[in-house]
């Protein structure tokens, strides 16, 4: 007679005949079976023609992977733990000692910390460039550089690069072991094509914080790696196994839901970030407003050259009048903005940043810098909440 405890694992159950429905199955394994021992030797999940063990794939995984590369229009896609783990991910797959790395100086910061906390530790030198002049780039480009991160707009201060001018400087240096790699998590897939860009560039891969829009709940961390280049993915694959990186099924699956009605909401956002940045221009407190669709925004023309739309962030430079402790204030004034850090969900959020910390290449920021990250409230809400908090700021500079 079989045990109990044998019953209650080698059980009958298979997924019901003739059963569909819109959702993907949430796969959940670490163990995967095999029928025998030639079927184990003969699995590659590398090419996504097997399964072979949770960590480097299940059906669910493999799905949002696809589904991911038809957003962005690459060929593989690769998930990792978070939109930081995608980025680092690239740098270690693709960088060895004695190599060079360039990242533009209003690159997500956390990206420049890796850089000079670990990847200076294994003798791999970081340069940064500006992405506002095409020469700084082209100056800083040499033989031992290996990797060109693009970010477009900038972190934080939004700044559109020219794109396109970016990427044929760098290809006119006549490198093929060059990697071009653009954090991709503003346009999204959404905004612009980066690897369709027009007069035949295009970026080798991307990354993506799914974190933020793909998301759109502010409740999990997840990032992914894109590209169309075979021989790159096949790489990027490799470093991925070795250093362990993976993701839930739950948390996938909560990706795969959200992400047919992401185009949408990104629509939703950027129309009530517009506003809102409009509004904001009209605002004695407010000495520029930087959201990339803005005319007189910095690199606003490159935004209009390449992009359809824009993501529901702003960033607010408050007249140098105002102190620090003034804009705290106006922050902490807030009641519909909360105040934390991230982006792409539902609620509106408020982070302060001081311009001059941020940037080693000198910053055109005097005032104090508010982000702004609208979410899907009411717009009138959200610019009655910032009218009255900005009255606070007011009445604390009189
Ligand atoms: C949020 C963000 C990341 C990192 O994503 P996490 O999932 O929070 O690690 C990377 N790049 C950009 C531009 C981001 O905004």
């Amino acid at each position: 007679m079989t045990g109990k405890a044998t019953e209650l694992i080698d059980h009958g159950y298979r997924a019901p005949e003739g059963f569909e429905s819109p959702a993907v199955p949430v796969h959940k394994a670490s163990t995967v079976f095999f029928r025998d021992v030639a079927h184990l030797r003969s699995q590659r999940w590398v090419d996504k023609s097997g399964y072979t063990y949770g960590l480097h794939g299940t059906p669910t995984s493999f799905m949002l992977e696809q589904r991911l590369a038809t957003l962005e229009g690459a060929r593989h896609v690769l998930l990792a733990p978070s939109g930081l783990s995608a980025i680092t991910l690239v740098d270690q797959a693709l960088l060895a000692p004695g190599d060079e790395m360039l990242l533009p100086d209003n690159v997500y910061a956390p990206s420049l910390n890796f850089a000079r906390h670990e990847l200076a530790r294994w003798g791999i030198t970081t340069r940064l460039y500006d992405p506002l002049d095409v020469a700084s780039l082209r100056a800083a480009i040499n033989p031992a550089t290996r990797l060109l991160w693009l970010e477009a707009p900038g972190s934080v201060t939004l700044e559109f690069p020219d794109l396109r001018a970016l990427v044929r400087t760098a290809r006119e240096a006549g490198r093929p072991d060059l990697v071009l790699a653009l954090d991709n998590t503003w346009g999204a897939g959404v905004a612009f094509n980066a690897f369709e860009l027009g007069e035949g560039l295009a970026v080798d891969l991307t990354v993506h914080a799914l974190t933020k829009y793909p998301s759109g709940g502010g409740d999990l961390l997840m990032g992914s790696v894109a590209t169309r280049n075979d021989a790159l993915h096949e790489t990027l694959a490799w470093t991925h196994s070795r250093l362990g990186l993976g993701v839930g099924a739950n948390d996938v699956e909560a990706v795969l839901r959200s992400l047919p009605s992401m185009p949408l909401r990104y629509a939703a956002q950027d129309a009530a970030a517009r506003r809102i940045a409009q509004w904001c221009t009209q605002r004695s407190e407010i000495e520029r407003v930087l959201h990339p669709a803005l005319p007189g925004a910095p690199g606003h023309e490159h935004w209009a050259a390449l992009c359809s739309a824009a993501a529901g962030l702003l960033t607010l430079e408050f007249k140098v009048a105002h102190t620090p402790q003034q804009v705290d204030a106006f922050v902490d004034a807030l009641r519909r903005f909360r105040i934390g850090w991230s982006w792409g969900g539902p609620i509106s959020l408020a982070v302060p940043y001081d311009a001059a910390s941020m940037r080693s290449l000198g910053t055109p920021y005097l005032g104090r810098l508010v982000r702004l990250c609208i979410g899907l409230e009411d717009v009138d809400d959200l610019i009655e909440d910032l009218g009255q908090a900005l009255g606070v700021l007011a009445g604390d500079a009189r």
